[in-house]
């Protein structure tokens, strides 16, 4: 763990690579970088893949869609969360897919002790995320200690039962995959790819990245971490080879204000409330989506402490940044990341 004393802010990630269709010559023709820039599940997509094939951004687009429409929103009816939320208090029917998603889930749950947890659907209703957007026209009332204590008793990631095909939730429990949903877009992108004519790609959804095989003349990826204590600059840049998963969560990146109090998005499942545990950003790099997202938001809530051990626990390595300014990160993060202040 490494300790530097400067002051630092955080970030989103942003990735590097950028440009239009740039041709670069390869040994059996031109390989061409496909780039590809959109929006799904709320947040942007960036797409750059090194392949002859024209059609594939469009390809991953439509997969990215059809993920959080059939499977993962559970704001979107019909899909696969929606119907599991809509039967709670029955046994329902889960996908061999989602049902390993989930598993893996509880899992991070379970060795957080519960700092992430996927049934918080009825506390972020309460806090009613999907409108603070709209709070500079609307306003915004935070609920009461009331509300938030009546709420925590509608989650709690031990209630989920799965059972052979099948899932039940207890009454009143809803799921929200705000916390890994793009993660696990990034395993799927990275599925399809691998079944494809592509030498290397780097795609990102929102604070969640997939870097993928290599760019033509060999060079690494790199991508950079935003500085989430001023979101417009860049904390420091990540070097890295092959295949990646590298996830940010901060509190930064969705929040609001209501009588000079920010609120920002990641509730600790402890309290209700959004954490507090003196970090502004945390980001996770390991070799899948689902963990990296997971574990970036788990870590969040923890803080530095607690957050290390369990990315360690999982082979992860973590950048941490705190409120003010500290970083703090493991051992392999120190080979991955240069901060863009070094001389
Ligand atoms: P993360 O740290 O990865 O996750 C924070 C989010 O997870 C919170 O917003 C909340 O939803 C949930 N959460 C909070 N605390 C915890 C906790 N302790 N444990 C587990 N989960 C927690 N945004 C839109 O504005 N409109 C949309 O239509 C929309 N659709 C989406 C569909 C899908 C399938 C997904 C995955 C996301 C969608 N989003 C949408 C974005 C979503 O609402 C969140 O803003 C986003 O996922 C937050 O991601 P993050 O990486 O910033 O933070
Ligand atoms: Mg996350």
């Amino acid at each position: 763990m490494k300790r530097l004393k400067k002051k630092f802010l955080i970030g989103a990630l942003l990735l590097l690579t950028s440009g239009f269709l740039v041709c670069i010559e390869g040994c059996a023709g031109e390989v061409l970088a496909q780039t590809a820039s959109g929006v799904a599940m709320g947040t942007y997509v960036n797409q750059t893949i090194y392949t002859r094939d024209e059609a594939l951004t469009g390809e991953v687009e439509e997969l990215l869609l059809h993920l959080e429409e059939d499977m993962l929103s559970w704001r979107i009816a019909g899909s696969e969360i929606a119907r599991i939320n809509e039967a709670a208090g029955e046994e329902c029917s889960i996908s061999d897919e989602l049902k390993q998603d989930l598993i893996s889930l509880l899992e991070v749950s379970e060795r957080s002790n519960g700092a992430f947890d996927c049934t918080l659907g009825t506390l972020i209703r309460l806090w009613n995320m999907d409108a603070w957007s709209r709070a500079e026209e609307e306003g915004f009332i935070p609920p009461t200690k009331e509300e938030i204590t009546e709420a925590l008793i509608d989650a709690g990631y031990d209630k989920i039962k799965i059972t052979g095909d099948t899932i039940y939730l207890p009454s009143g429990i809803q799921l929200d995959l705000g916390a890994a949903g793009k993660g696990i877009a990034c395993d799927r992108v990275a599925a399809f790819l691998a079944g494809k004519q592509v030498s290397g790609a780097v795609i990102s959804v929102g604070g969640s990245v997939v870097t993928y095989g290599a760019k033509p003349d060999g060079s690494p990826w790199r991508v950079a971490v935003v500085d989430p204590l001023n979101p417009s600059s860049r904390l420091g840049i990540l070097t890295l080879s092959g295949e990646w998963y590298i996830s940010t969560s901060g509190g930064y990146e969705r929040f609001v204000e209501a009588d000079g109090i920010r609120y920002h998005h990641i509730l600790d499942p402890a309290t209700g409330y959004p954490a507090d545990s003196g970090l502004a950003g945390v980001t996770i790099i390991c070799h899948s989506g689902l963990l990296s997202d997971a574990l970036s938001t788990a870590c969040f809530v923890l803080g530095v402490e607690d957050g290390l051990a369990l990315a360690e626990s999982y082979g992860a390595q973590a950048l941490f940044v705190t409120t003010d300014g500290q970083l703090y990160m493991t051992s392999g993060m120190e080979e991955l990341f240069s901060s863009t202040s070094k001389p």
